[in-house]
């Protein structure tokens, strides 16, 4: 298997009827920059900042950050590199000590939440991955939105960010593509909205079957209500899709939902356009997806759409995986 794997590295990924899908890799460190091509990933999906810019006592500066955003940019060109805005809080480490424990961390103090009070900090990190963008292809997304008013103003500040520069003769990549987590049930519901103020989408499964289901994505005691198949989050990841697909942007996928060989068909057949996995799983992927057609995923899902059992859903796609790789 690893010397076929080898041989569809350099390849494209397209669906045996010619449907190609973006297949890029999640990262969370720079040195894991050059597993990025040689995986065969199309670039960089999702860079999670948070554990680079959390994990060392104090948030490196604009400078820094610059270097490492402009390395991926570097490493992954001609590919994009998505940049994903700060996440702290919930599962992951908080931007701060806070003064009191939060009661409900996944509820709380997390996401663009944070960058949305800690102006300057997210200013830093935005100005940072504009002047990066002048060394390659990169893309930027705003993590755990859950109104149209916080992209908004999270836009606005990207913006200000980029007259500043304008202001100091700094060069970045005006046409850099801007885009929406959308990981929250308020954001697939009302992503035809979201829609119109982004380039693209990217489906933070992760979250999204947590807050749809309300199982903690972490608490073993609850794992088995985990269910990425549950007809309630297929539906959201369908409209999603619609809406974007309605609007002329594309939809990603960058939640682990994405690096599971037997929900492949299901996603292919929802119909998104890009899938990032970690360089570990990408291989695999990358094969799944050429092993399969894409009109035969898309009566899949169809079918899907119509199931009322998270289990029967994760049988019809599992049973397609398996009869096709
Ligand atoms: C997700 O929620 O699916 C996601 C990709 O983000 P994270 O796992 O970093 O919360
Ligand atoms: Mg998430």
């Amino acid at each position: 298997e690893e010397r076929e794997l080898e041989k569809i590295r350099t390849r494209n990924t397209s669906t045996v009827d010619g449907r190609d899908i973006t297949l890029s890799a999640n990262v969370e460190f720079n040195h894991e920059f050059p597993l990025v091509e040689s995986s065969g990933a199309a670039g960089i999906g999702l860079f999670r900042t948070e554990f680079y810019l959390l994990g060392q006592g104090e948030i490196p500066s604009e400078e820094i950050q610059y270097q490492v955003y402009s390395e991926a940019a570097k490493c992954t060109y001609p590919h994009q590199a998505i940049i994903r805005t700060l996440d702290a809080g919930g599962d992951k480490l908080p931007a701060e000590p806070l003064p009191e424990t939060e009661p409900n961390p996944f509820l709380g103090w997390r996401g663009i939440r944070v960058s949305l009070s800690r102006i300057g900090m997210f200013k830093e990190q935005l100005r940072a991955i504009l002047r990066a963008s002048a060394h390659g292809r990169l893309g930027v997304m705003f993590p755990l939105v859950s109104a149209i008013g916080e992209l908004i103003v999270a836009k606005s500040i990207l913006q200000e960010c980029m007259e500043e520069l304008d202001r100091e003769g700094v060069a970045y990549d005006p046409g850099i593509e801007v885009g929406v987590m959308i990981e929250v049930p308020s954001a697939a519901i009302m992503a035809d909205e979201l829609a119109k103020e982004v380039d693209f989408f990217s489906i933070g499964t992760n979250d999204l079957i947590q807050y749809t289901l309300a199982v903690d994505r972490v608490n073993k005691h609850v794992s088995d209500l985990y269910k990425p198949t549950s007809p309630a989050v297929i539906r959201l990841i369908k409209r999603t899709i619609d809406a974007a697909n309605d609007n002329n942007i594309w939809t990603g996928v960058c939640g682990e939902m994405a690096s599971d060989l037997s929900l492949t068909p299901l996603l292919i057949g929802l119909g998104v356009d890009e899938m990032s996995v970690g360089t570990h799983q990408l291989p695999r992927i990358k094969k799944a997806i050429r092993s399969i057609s894409h009109a035969q995923c898309a009566a899949l899902a169809d079918e899907a759409l119509k199931m009322r059992y998270s289990a029967d859903i994760l049988k019809l796609s599992r049973d397609f995986a398996m009869a096709h790789y």
